[in-house]
């Protein structure tokens, strides 16, 4: 077969004729170096920080170090296939995830891919994960609780919607039970809570879904899971996916509780991130920014005003100490960015006073603005009791037979106290039964019970309510506030039911 000149040339000519897609200009770069999930580039010169870039095999990673003849990328995922020379292209799009409700009830991973198998997130909605937090004039001051459905956090340290309260302690002492009581709390309210797992074990994200499951929490729950055995940059980028998602149902007027499990694990893969990427380190080998890293975060977290919707995003971060050492580093860069600590004490846990909160430690510096007034009023009483009983529980393990009177009503008035804010895991009660029960305590109603009945009285004291006084609770449900009448009746039932009960 001969070709002819004349039929190149007219070939050539039509499809000039025929060109009509669109130029898109694609930055490509070439890998000059790849280790540890670190990846140097050349090229890409208009790539801008934090943007996504597709290495061989659809796998993706997001730009950081802008240098001035390279690019250093972190990899966000599998990294041991990519090898020096691999094309890299820039995809003109920062990191962003998928938002919006089509996530509610399902397990993501920081890049909001699914990972439950459920098929995929139906959402067209996405948003960058790294935003500019609220200013302060759209913002309102906290003023409606977020019930933990905690007796000791609703009544001592109230936490409001809007705010940021850091929960710290060591390892095992019920930090994630804590927040996961507060997400199990907003069932059937109007609350969606957002749940984000950073560098924990695989199998202990699968119980606490689990356990969500169970407790019909997954309902309202978004849960982001970055497990122990995924490369650094995905744990460091999972709380900014929370965050994001959490933001969303802020900005559209409605409630978020986000909770960030643990911020410690996040400082440790971002300083993992940055060594590999050569940032200078400082203090403890973190690099410089690492208050930034937290700040920008938690800022985000805020209560809208009305003009801007009133929405809230409530921020729950947990910080593991070291032997309880509250001044380290990290712990005290998040108990400064935060607004008050709910610290638990592993001596409280073993001794099996849980939730182990050390009310003398913890503080919320949102304070009694995020009750009912209800609550307000018998919890003010509660408080002082409490404070006055430490002072004094401190002399008298010296012994107690030289006290006077009045003191030792106080010790024993405390002894109750503490018994009646123990309260077992998972187990959330609500605003009216807590106020009962704080009532009932400061009143004076359970002087004349043993201390080691206590519980037991509180355990069939609610069920006696519910179906004696249901009139009583509803009120105090429905106004949010004791009168005087109420807590007649409260006097009448609970002699009724001592006499029931025998107690
Ligand atoms: P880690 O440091 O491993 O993350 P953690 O501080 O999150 O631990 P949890 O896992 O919440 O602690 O709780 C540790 C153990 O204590 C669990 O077995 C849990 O069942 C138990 N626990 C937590 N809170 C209570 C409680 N209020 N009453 C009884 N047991 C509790
Ligand atoms: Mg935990």
């Amino acid at each position: 077969m001969t070709i002819r000149g004349q039929d190149i040339a007219s070939v050539i000519k039509r499809q000039i004729e025929e060109f009509g897609g669109e130029l898109t200009l694609v930055d490509v770069g070439t890998v000059v170096e790849a280790a540890d999930g670190v990846a140097r580039i050349h090229g890409l010169s208009d790539v801008r920080s934090m943007e996504l870039l597709q290495f061989p095999g659809d796998t993706l990673g997001m730009a950081l170090n802008l240098e001035e003849d390279s690019v250093s990328a972190v990899i966000l995922g599998g990294f041991s296939h990519i090898k020096e020379g691999d094309e890299v292209r820039s995809t003109g799009r920062i990191v962003e995830v998928p938002v919006g409700d089509a996530l509610v009830g399902r397990v993501v991973d920081p890049l909001g891919r699914p990972l439950d198998g459920k098929g995929p997130v139906n959402t067209s909605e996405t948003r960058p994960v790294e935003q500019i937090a609220p200013n302060v004039v759209s913002r309102k001051s906290v003023d409606t609780p977020l019930q933990f459905g905690v007796k000791i956090v609703d009544g001592l340290i109230p936490v409001g919607r809007g705010q940021r309260e850091l929960i710290i302690g060591d390892r095992n002492t019920g930090k994630t039970s804590l927040c996961l009581d507060a997400i199990i709390n907003q069932k059937g309210g109007d609350v969606t809570c957002v749940y984000v797992a950073i560098g924990q074990k695989a199998s202990k994200v699968a119980a606490t879904v689990a356990t969500l499951e169970q407790h019909g929490a997954m309902d309202h729950t978004i849960v982001i899971s970055s497990a122990a055995s995924d490369p650094a940059p995905v744990q460091y980028l999972a709380p900014y996916t929370g965050a994001t998602i959490a933001e969303h149902i802020m900005y559209s007027g409605r409630d978020a509780l986000i909770v960030y499990d643990d911020l410690t694990k996040h400082a440790w893969a971002y300083r993992q991130m940055s060594l590999l990427l050569r940032r200078p380190p400082g203090r403890e080998a973190y690099p410089g920014d690492v208050f930034y890293l937290h700040s920008r975060l938690l800022e985000r977290s805020a209560r809208m005003n009305d003009e801007n919707g009133g929405g809230s995003s409530t921020a729950l971060p947990i910080i593991e100490t070291q032997a309880g050492d509250l001044s380290a580093y990290v712990p005290t860069n998040v108990i400064s960015i935060t607004d008050g600590q709910i610290y638990l004490q592993p001596e409280l846990f073993t001794a099996g006073i849980r939730p182990a909160l050390d009310t003398g430690l913890s503080v919320s510096r949102v304070g009694s603005a995020a009750q009912t007034k209800g609550m307000k009023g018998v919890a003010g009483r509660l408080r002082l009791e409490m404070a006055q009983f430490r002072e004094i529980a401190t002399f008298a393990q010296f012994g107690t037979d030289d006290l006077d009177s009045s003191t030792r009503a106080q010790l024993e008035r405390g002894r109750r106290a503490t018994e009646v804010l123990k309260q077992v895991e998972l187990n959330p009660l609500s605003m009216e039964q807590q106020v009962t029960i704080f009532y009932l305590l400061t009143s004076g109603a359970l002087d004349d019970v043993a201390q080691e009945n206590i519980l037991a009285f509180e355990s069939g004291w609610h069920e006696y309510a519910a179906a004696n006084i249901p009139d009583v609770l509803g009120e105090i449900a429905s106004s949010g506030d004791l009168s005087d009448e109420a807590g007649k009746k409260l006097d009448e039932a609970a002699a009724a039911y001592k006499q029931t009960a025998g107690l």
